[in-house]
């Protein structure tokens, strides 16, 4: 497009768009002419303005000049308004506002390509010839600096370009249909289901890409991005149907009316309760159980386990239930590497015994009377402070424990129903067996474990079946209770991370949720299909592989091992019960010390008698060394036990770092 006619030196400005970018240059009038004789003029000057359009080939013609040797010659393409990134392949920005009107009038009204009026007084057009050039280069240099920033911008967002695009296509084309509060609440004896969370604050930071859709109210996708051989990318997309999906858009309430509220109504029929939250961490599980943080400070009102509670208070005034004359109480405690701790009492240390009739009891765990939601409240407020203090984020903890909130009905101080809530410890953490820090590996071990365990607890119920493997895990064993009885009834969120980054997690965290819920879909299949695996015979060979002896605890975790023999290698599986010994003599180990300790100040109780004894002036020597050399004796008998449960507690653990080192890297995935 010709901008302007330079008359102090006969040539013309001309301005087009290549690839994107505006270009310009002055091109003598003489040269004009010689290509374009069509619009010469007869004379030396210009034509007047009502000079006919000339044909778009001289435009062609002009772009052909020989001398043209600062600018290249490319297509102008005016790209789609509602395209907000650049494609990968040429990474510019999208042309001024400015030069878009011209090239809209251009194309609009089929202006002349020579806008050329000889009526012009010269001054004027230099003028005008100065303006643009300034205008022209201010503009170039707005764009160079809009240049660099973007291609550093889209060396971030490139990779993914392609991607995105997919992603979008595929959502384009496909029908939504989310859930809503108008949709029907199904009675689930096992209910599973999935929730994603938006993109958070540091994933948008990178770029990342939310790859999942959920397009129903219980479908939810995964958007995989794969590569082929030759290096172009694809999307595979997985499916997976859950009771319910919840998409970024959902709230907690709307969360809780699905899962937990239905459970409400269990308690006080006299049944169990359970609802748990899984997933990686940072997917939500405590957002969703514990409530909105906002900044720093979580509002734990908005939480399932406030939701619940406010729940139960209103049931309790129901006709009903009123007259049952229920009280109700809450306990609040984590279980953290197979140990459990108090949350509302200053996090003490709680021992996990079993009577003869296999009743699981938690010594001297506080319960609190609780009257209204406003005390549940506080209770949440002081567990979750004594949860995460000295702790450096809420999560550097809470990845690595399980957290459970129980509301327990009671009738005249006997049992009616017990609601737990429990927030898992992050999924990903189960993959830390071979971490080269033990601490990293025992926490590790207890988490796989534990969430393997309450698989299996969980298709139990489902399947009514007798034996279970709850022993396996302090998790599920402290849970017992209420995976067994008719009226039994358990809820499953699995929170997932929407970004690519995080797609293996999130990959594993709905497989994991699926095995729970399809077996419990089919039981009778289920069950035929499991135990017609394992023959006698086979059961000997794992019993000579891996060498198992027989304690309940041992018993159960030969169980979980076998009934997840996909996941759990015959090497993890020897870690596990490596850790399991280590864990029961390191319990054994502190009891006994402790036990010596205490024997030891009546040890030294008694020879200060003894020796005050000598001070007499007439003292029984005979007595005295038949007395000291008894108290030697004894100390030395209790002493060289200790030690040698301490050495062989010294071996075991050896023991555990060779196993931990056995285990194939590629077995133990997150669960
Ligand atoms: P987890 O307990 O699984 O480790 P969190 O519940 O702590 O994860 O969530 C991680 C972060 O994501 C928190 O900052 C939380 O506020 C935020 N978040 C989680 N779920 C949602 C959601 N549904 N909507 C908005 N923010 C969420
Ligand atoms: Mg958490």
């Amino acid at each position: 497009m010709v901008t302007s006619l330079n008359e102090d030196n006969e040539s013309v400005t001309v301005e087009w768009i290549e690839n994107g970018d505006t270009k310009g240059k002055e091109i003598d009038l003489e040269s004009i002419f010689a290509l374009n004789p069509d619009v010469a003029p007869e004379e030396e000057i210009p034509q007047s303005p009502e000079t006919p359009p000339p044909p778009v080939s001289s435009a062609i013609k002009i772009n052909k000049i020989p001398q043209n040797k600062v600018f290249t010659v490319g297509t102008t393409r005016a790209r789609p308004s509602q395209q907000t990134e650049p494609p990968p392949s040429a990474p510019v920005p999208p042309p001024p506002i400015q030069h878009q009107t011209l090239l809209q009038q251009q194309n609009g009204t089929s202006h002349s390509f020579l806008c050329v009026s000889a009526a012009r007084r010269k001054s004027n057009c230099v003028k005008e010839v100065e303006k643009l050039q300034e205008k022209r280069e201010k503009r170039r240099l707005q764009q160079q600096e809009l240049r660099e920033k973007r291609a550093q911008e889209v060396d971030a967002t490139t990779p993914n370009y392609e991607i995105l695009c997919m992603i979008r296509d595929f959502r384009a084309s496909l029908d939504y249909r989310p859930l809503t509060t108008a949709d029907l609440i199904e009675d689930h004896r096992i209910c599973v289901c999935v929730r994603t969370r938006p993109l958070n604050k540091k994933e948008l930071t990178v770029k990342d890409l939310d790859v999942i859709t959920i397009p129903s109210k219980d479908v939810v996708m995964v958007h995989e991005p794969k590569q082929k051989v030759d290096l172009t990318r694809y999307l595979e997309n997985q499916t997976f149907r859950f009771d319910y999906a919840f998409d970024d858009t959902s709230t907690n309430e709307m969360v809780y009316r699905f899962t937990a509220r239905p459970l409400v109504e269990t308690i006080f029929e006299r049944g169990m309760a359970t609802c748990f939250a899984y997933g990686q961490t940072g997917s939500g599980k405590t957002h969703t159980m514990g409530g909105d943080f906002s900044g720093k400070n979580q509002d734990c009102s908005k939480g399932i386990y406030a939701l619940a509670a406010r729940d139960v208070f209103l049931m309790l005034k129901k006709p009903n239930y009123k007259k049952l004359d229920l009280q109700v109480y809450a306990t609040f405690f984590e279980i953290y590497s197979g140990k459990v701790f108090d949350l509302l009492n200053r996090k003490a240390k709680l021992r996990v015994l079993e009577d003869g009739k296999q009743q699981v009891q938690v010594v001297g765990l506080q319960e609190r009377e609780v009257k209204c939601t406003e005390d549940v409240l506080k209770l949440i407020e002081m567990g979750n402070s004594c949860r995460t203090s000295g702790q450096t984020s809420a999560n550097a903890h809470s990845s690595r424990s399980h957290a459970v909130f129980q509301i327990i009905l009671r009738r005249r101080g006997k049992m009616h129903g017990k609601f737990s809530l429990i927030d898992l410890a992050g999924n990903e953490r189960g993959a830390d067996t071979s971490s080269a820090d033990r601490q990293t590996r025992l926490e590790g071990a207890e988490i796989n474990k534990s969430l393997l365990a309450l698989k299996e607890c969980i298709r139990a119920l489902g399947r009514n079946k007798p034996h279970t493997p709850f022993r396996a895990s302090k998790l599920t064993q402290v849970l017992r209770d209420s995976f067994i009885g008719e009226n039994s009834r358990t809820c499953m969120i699995a929170t997932i991370s929407p970004g690519m980054a995080s797609c293996e997690n999130t990959l594993n965290t709905l497989r994991y949720a699926n095995r729970v819920k399809e077996l419990s879909i089919d039981p009778i299949a289920v069950m035929e299909g499991r135990s017609a695996g394992h023959s006698v015979n086979q059961l000997d060979v794992l019993e000579a592989q891996w060498g198992v002896g027989s304690s309940p605890q041992r018993d159960d975790l030969k169980l979980l091992c076998e009934q997840n023999e996909e996941e759990v290698s015959p090497q993890l599986f020897n870690f596990h019960e490596v850790v399991s010994q280590l864990v029961e003599m390191e319990e054994q180990v502190l009891e006994d010390h402790r036990a010596v300790f205490q024997e030891s100040i009546r040890w030294l109780e008694d020879e200060k008698v003894l020796l005050e004894m000598t001070e007499e002036v007439d003292y029984d020597v005979e007595s005295y060394a038949t007395q000291l050399e008894q108290i030697l004796d004894q100390k030395i008998d209790v002493l060289t036990e200790l030690r040698d449960k301490v050495k062989s507690f010294r071996s075991a653990l050896q023991e555990e770092e060779q196993a931990s080192k056995q285990i194939n890297p590629k077995r133990p995935r997150a669960l």
